[in-house]
């Protein structure tokens, strides 16, 4: 089995960015990855654009199973009233079933460390789902030092560095995975020799592959099968870990 932890559909204003349902079908068909967790790209900032793409990652994921088993995760943004944000961070997951909430640091334009990055992490607590943060590209509010504070302050609260700092900014992500247990690292985009002293470091339970981008796919996972040659850690990588960071239902 093989599960890719950070997966886009529709559209993304920040990036100039598109996936559709039919990009997601082929190329999940064609690497033969049996789902993963889909993200909104980042829509416009009004609560109706949220819904909708939500709405739309609901109906795709419920679509495709069993054949594929996706799960939605909300992206959210961060600086929304509050009472707006719980509302639609609640719909997601206790009405479409989503697994988890994320702020990408960039596009939100969200320190994590910050009051609105705090109320995110209470919501996350609140409705029991981890939380994934945008980290690499975008310093300072990218670098996973800025996540320190927030993670050490919500320690019963999981939280997945998307991209593990990327190349430039990895050993930042491997120190906070080392040091917090609710630290976990999605390295997407980083180099291979960052990812071999991520494993060397932190080992293979906090690892998860994913692919953020539909052709970066066999990339990823190319990475992997280089790197890990024991059978049981290649499997907590590809898949076990991500189920069971996230509490899927398989
Ligand atoms: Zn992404």
């Amino acid at each position: 089995m093989i599960l890719d932890a950070h997966v886009h559909l529709g559209e993304d204003v920040v990036f100039d960015e598109v996936n559709t349902e039919e990009e997601l079908i082929q190329y999940y068909d064609e690497f033969q990855v049996d789902g993963g967790i889909i993200q909104p790209f980042i829509p416009r900032p009004y609560i109706k654009d949220h819904q909708d793409i939500h709405d739309r990652i609901a109906k795709f994921c419920k679509e495709q199973w069993p054949r594929k088993k996706f799960f939605g995760m909300a992206s959210i943004n961060p600086h929304f009233y509050p009472e707006d944000y719980y509302e639609e961070a609640r719909r997601c997951v206790q009405d479409l079933g989503f697994v988890a909430l994320k702020i990408t640091s960039i596009a939100h334009a969200c320190h994590p460390s910050s009051k609105d990055a705090y109320y995110v992490y209470e919501v996350c607590r609140d409705l029991k789902v981890p939380l994934m943060i945008h980290t690499g590209n975008g310093i300072p509010f990218a670098d996973p030092t800025s996540v320190y504070q927030g993670a050490k302050d919500h320690p019963d609260v999981p939280v997945i560095l998307a991209h593990a700092g990327s190349e430039s900014f990895n050993q930042q992500a491997r120190l906070l995975a080392k040091k917090l247990d609710n630290v976990f690292l999605e390295p997407s985009w980083c180099g291979t020799n960052a990812v071999k002293h991520m494993i060397e470091e932190v080992g293979c339970d906090k690892i998860l592959f994913s692919s953020d981008n539909l052709d970066q796919i066999p990339v990823e996972l190319a990475k992997y099968r280089q790197i890990i040659k024991n059978e049981d850690d290649l499997e907590k990588v590809m898949w076990k870990n991500t189920a069971r960071i996230f509490n899927l239902k398989l």
